[in-house]
């Protein structure tokens, strides 16, 4: 299905771009006239994935991250965020919650985060080639006021 509208936006992964991300995503997503609660939940997923390829993908080194938003037919927001770094052995381990490979710095929780804020989320990864997450997210048809 092609979207209706698309922005790419390619970014280094300097921690100081995670909020960058996050509020680019969500001015473009502005569009749709998402609630708050809509806003809030895209972001938050949208923070998690980006830190993820920051933190963890490109730990040596600051590379790019790639990240794509697609709207489609019927308020479908699809937003995937894909990195050329380490990779993701196991991501079935990697997505359980908890599961770390950061030591005692860092929850593990991320992923979880994505998949309850998001009604769907994929993640694809090769050792040693990147990740690649989808997420989904289906937007309410709440009645406009027009004042
Ligand atoms: P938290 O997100 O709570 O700070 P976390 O990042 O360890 O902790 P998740 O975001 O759920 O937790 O990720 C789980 C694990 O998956 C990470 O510890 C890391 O090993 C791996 N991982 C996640 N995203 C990537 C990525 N883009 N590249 C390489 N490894 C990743
Ligand atoms: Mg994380």
């Amino acid at each position: 299905m092609k979207p209706i509208n698309e922005v790419k936006i390619n970014l280094l992964s300097c921690s100081s771009n995670e909020s960058f991300a996050r509020v680019a995503v969500a001015s473009f997503i502005a569009q749709l006239d998402p609630t708050i609660e809509e806003i809030n939940d895209i972001k938050t997923a949208v923070s998690e994935a980006v830190t993820n390829c920051i933190v963890h993908a490109y730990k040596e080194r600051i590379d790019t991250v790639y990240i794509t938003v697609s709207i489609f037919d019927n308020r479908v927001v699809k937003i995937t965020v894909r990195d050329k770094g380490c990779g993701i052995d196991d991501v079935k381990k990697a997505m359980e919650p908890l599961f770390t490979t950061a030591g005692g710095e860092r929850a593990g929780l991320g992923f979880a985060v994505m998949e309850s804020f998001m009604d769907k989320l994929s993640v694809r990864s090769k050792s040693g080639k990147g990740t690649t997450v989808t997420m989904t997210k289906q937007l309410s048809f709440r009645a406009r006021s027009n004042g």
